[in-house]
């Protein structure tokens, strides 16, 4: 049991964990991502001074951990959707933890099918744009291409970009946001928040695959987050890419759940 764990059971949002990296092209270990998350939520306060609110005032629940298959990503994303149009069809929040960035397209198709009007907003160091990555379509390098196949190529913007492909360039420009400009694009649609923790400077956060320097402060990351949680109309969310395992001195882990709960809190005392 840990703090995440210990909520209730019927919560307005549910935690569900995706362990799964079989796509990672550099360091693997996402796969202990979500573990990771539960355990040091034991470590971490349920308070947040910042936003002065407790989670144990929030309406969450933790589903577990999704038991997936290895190597090919198809049945895995299909139990990831399945999971999330669980929650999404009982009127609740799916928030997943990942995992690699891939296991976002899962959730990402069932929410596309209650919202088909969905908006994406992606934060993370690196693009995911490109149509495939060593001839595969389905990559945690590929996966928000995947998200605008399905959706529409205004159906993303993007936040903390400083790695691309020169192909991919002149999209992440066009698509590069602040979260004003991105409150008034989405307005009052339906939007899915994937939070790629590379954003954060390996300085915070070293425990990740592809880690990429000239990144956020872990209080710019959180401000950035309550603002778009607060402002937009989420109807789904992850957070992915933590690899415990890569960060010996165990902080980033304890990073990730600090950003776990400033997200549930924030959408929890919106609710
Ligand atoms: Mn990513
Ligand atoms: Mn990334």
């Amino acid at each position: 049991m840990s703090a995440f764990m210990a909520s209730k059971h019927d919560g307005a949002i549910c935690l569900f964990g995706a362990p799964f990296d079989s796509t990672a092209s550099f360091r693997p270990g996402s796969r202990f991502g979500p573990g990771a998350i539960r355990e040091v939520s034991y470590a971490i306060e349920t308070f947040s001074p910042v936003q002065l609110f407790d989670l144990e005032d929030c309406s969450f629940m933790d589903r577990g951990d999704l038991e997936l298959p290895f190597g090919d990503p198809n049945p895995a994303l299909a139990r990831i959707e399945e999971a999330a149009h669980d929650i999404l069809s009982a009127g609740k929040i799916p928030f997943l933890l990942g995992g690699e960035h891939l296991v976002s397209l899962g959730a990402i198709r069932a929410a596309a099918k209650s919202y088909p009007d969905l908006k994406i907003i992606h934060l993370d160091a690196h693009a995911d744009l490109r149509d495939d990555y060593l001839g595969m379509k389905l990559s945690h390098a590929t996966v928000v291409r995947r998200m605008m196949d399905l959706l529409g190529p205004d159906s993303v913007r993007q936040i903390g970009i400083r790695s691309c492909t020169r192909e991919e360039h002149e999209t992440v420009t066009g698509l590069r946001s602040s979260p004003e400009q991105i409150g008034s694009w989405a307005g009052t649609k339906p939007c899915y928040l994937t939070c790629d923790l590379d954003i954060l400077d390996p300085s915070v956060l070293p425990g990740t695959g592809t880690p990429e320097p000239g990144g956020l402060m872990f209080n710019q990351l959180t401000e950035i987050l309550i603002s778009l949680v607060t402002m937009l109309r989420i109807v789904g969310l992850d957070v992915v890419e933590l690899a415990p395992q890569l960060d010996p001195a165990g902080v980033s882990e304890i990073v990730a759940a600090k950003v776990v709960r400033e997200c549930l809190i924030a959408l929890g005392k919106r609710a």
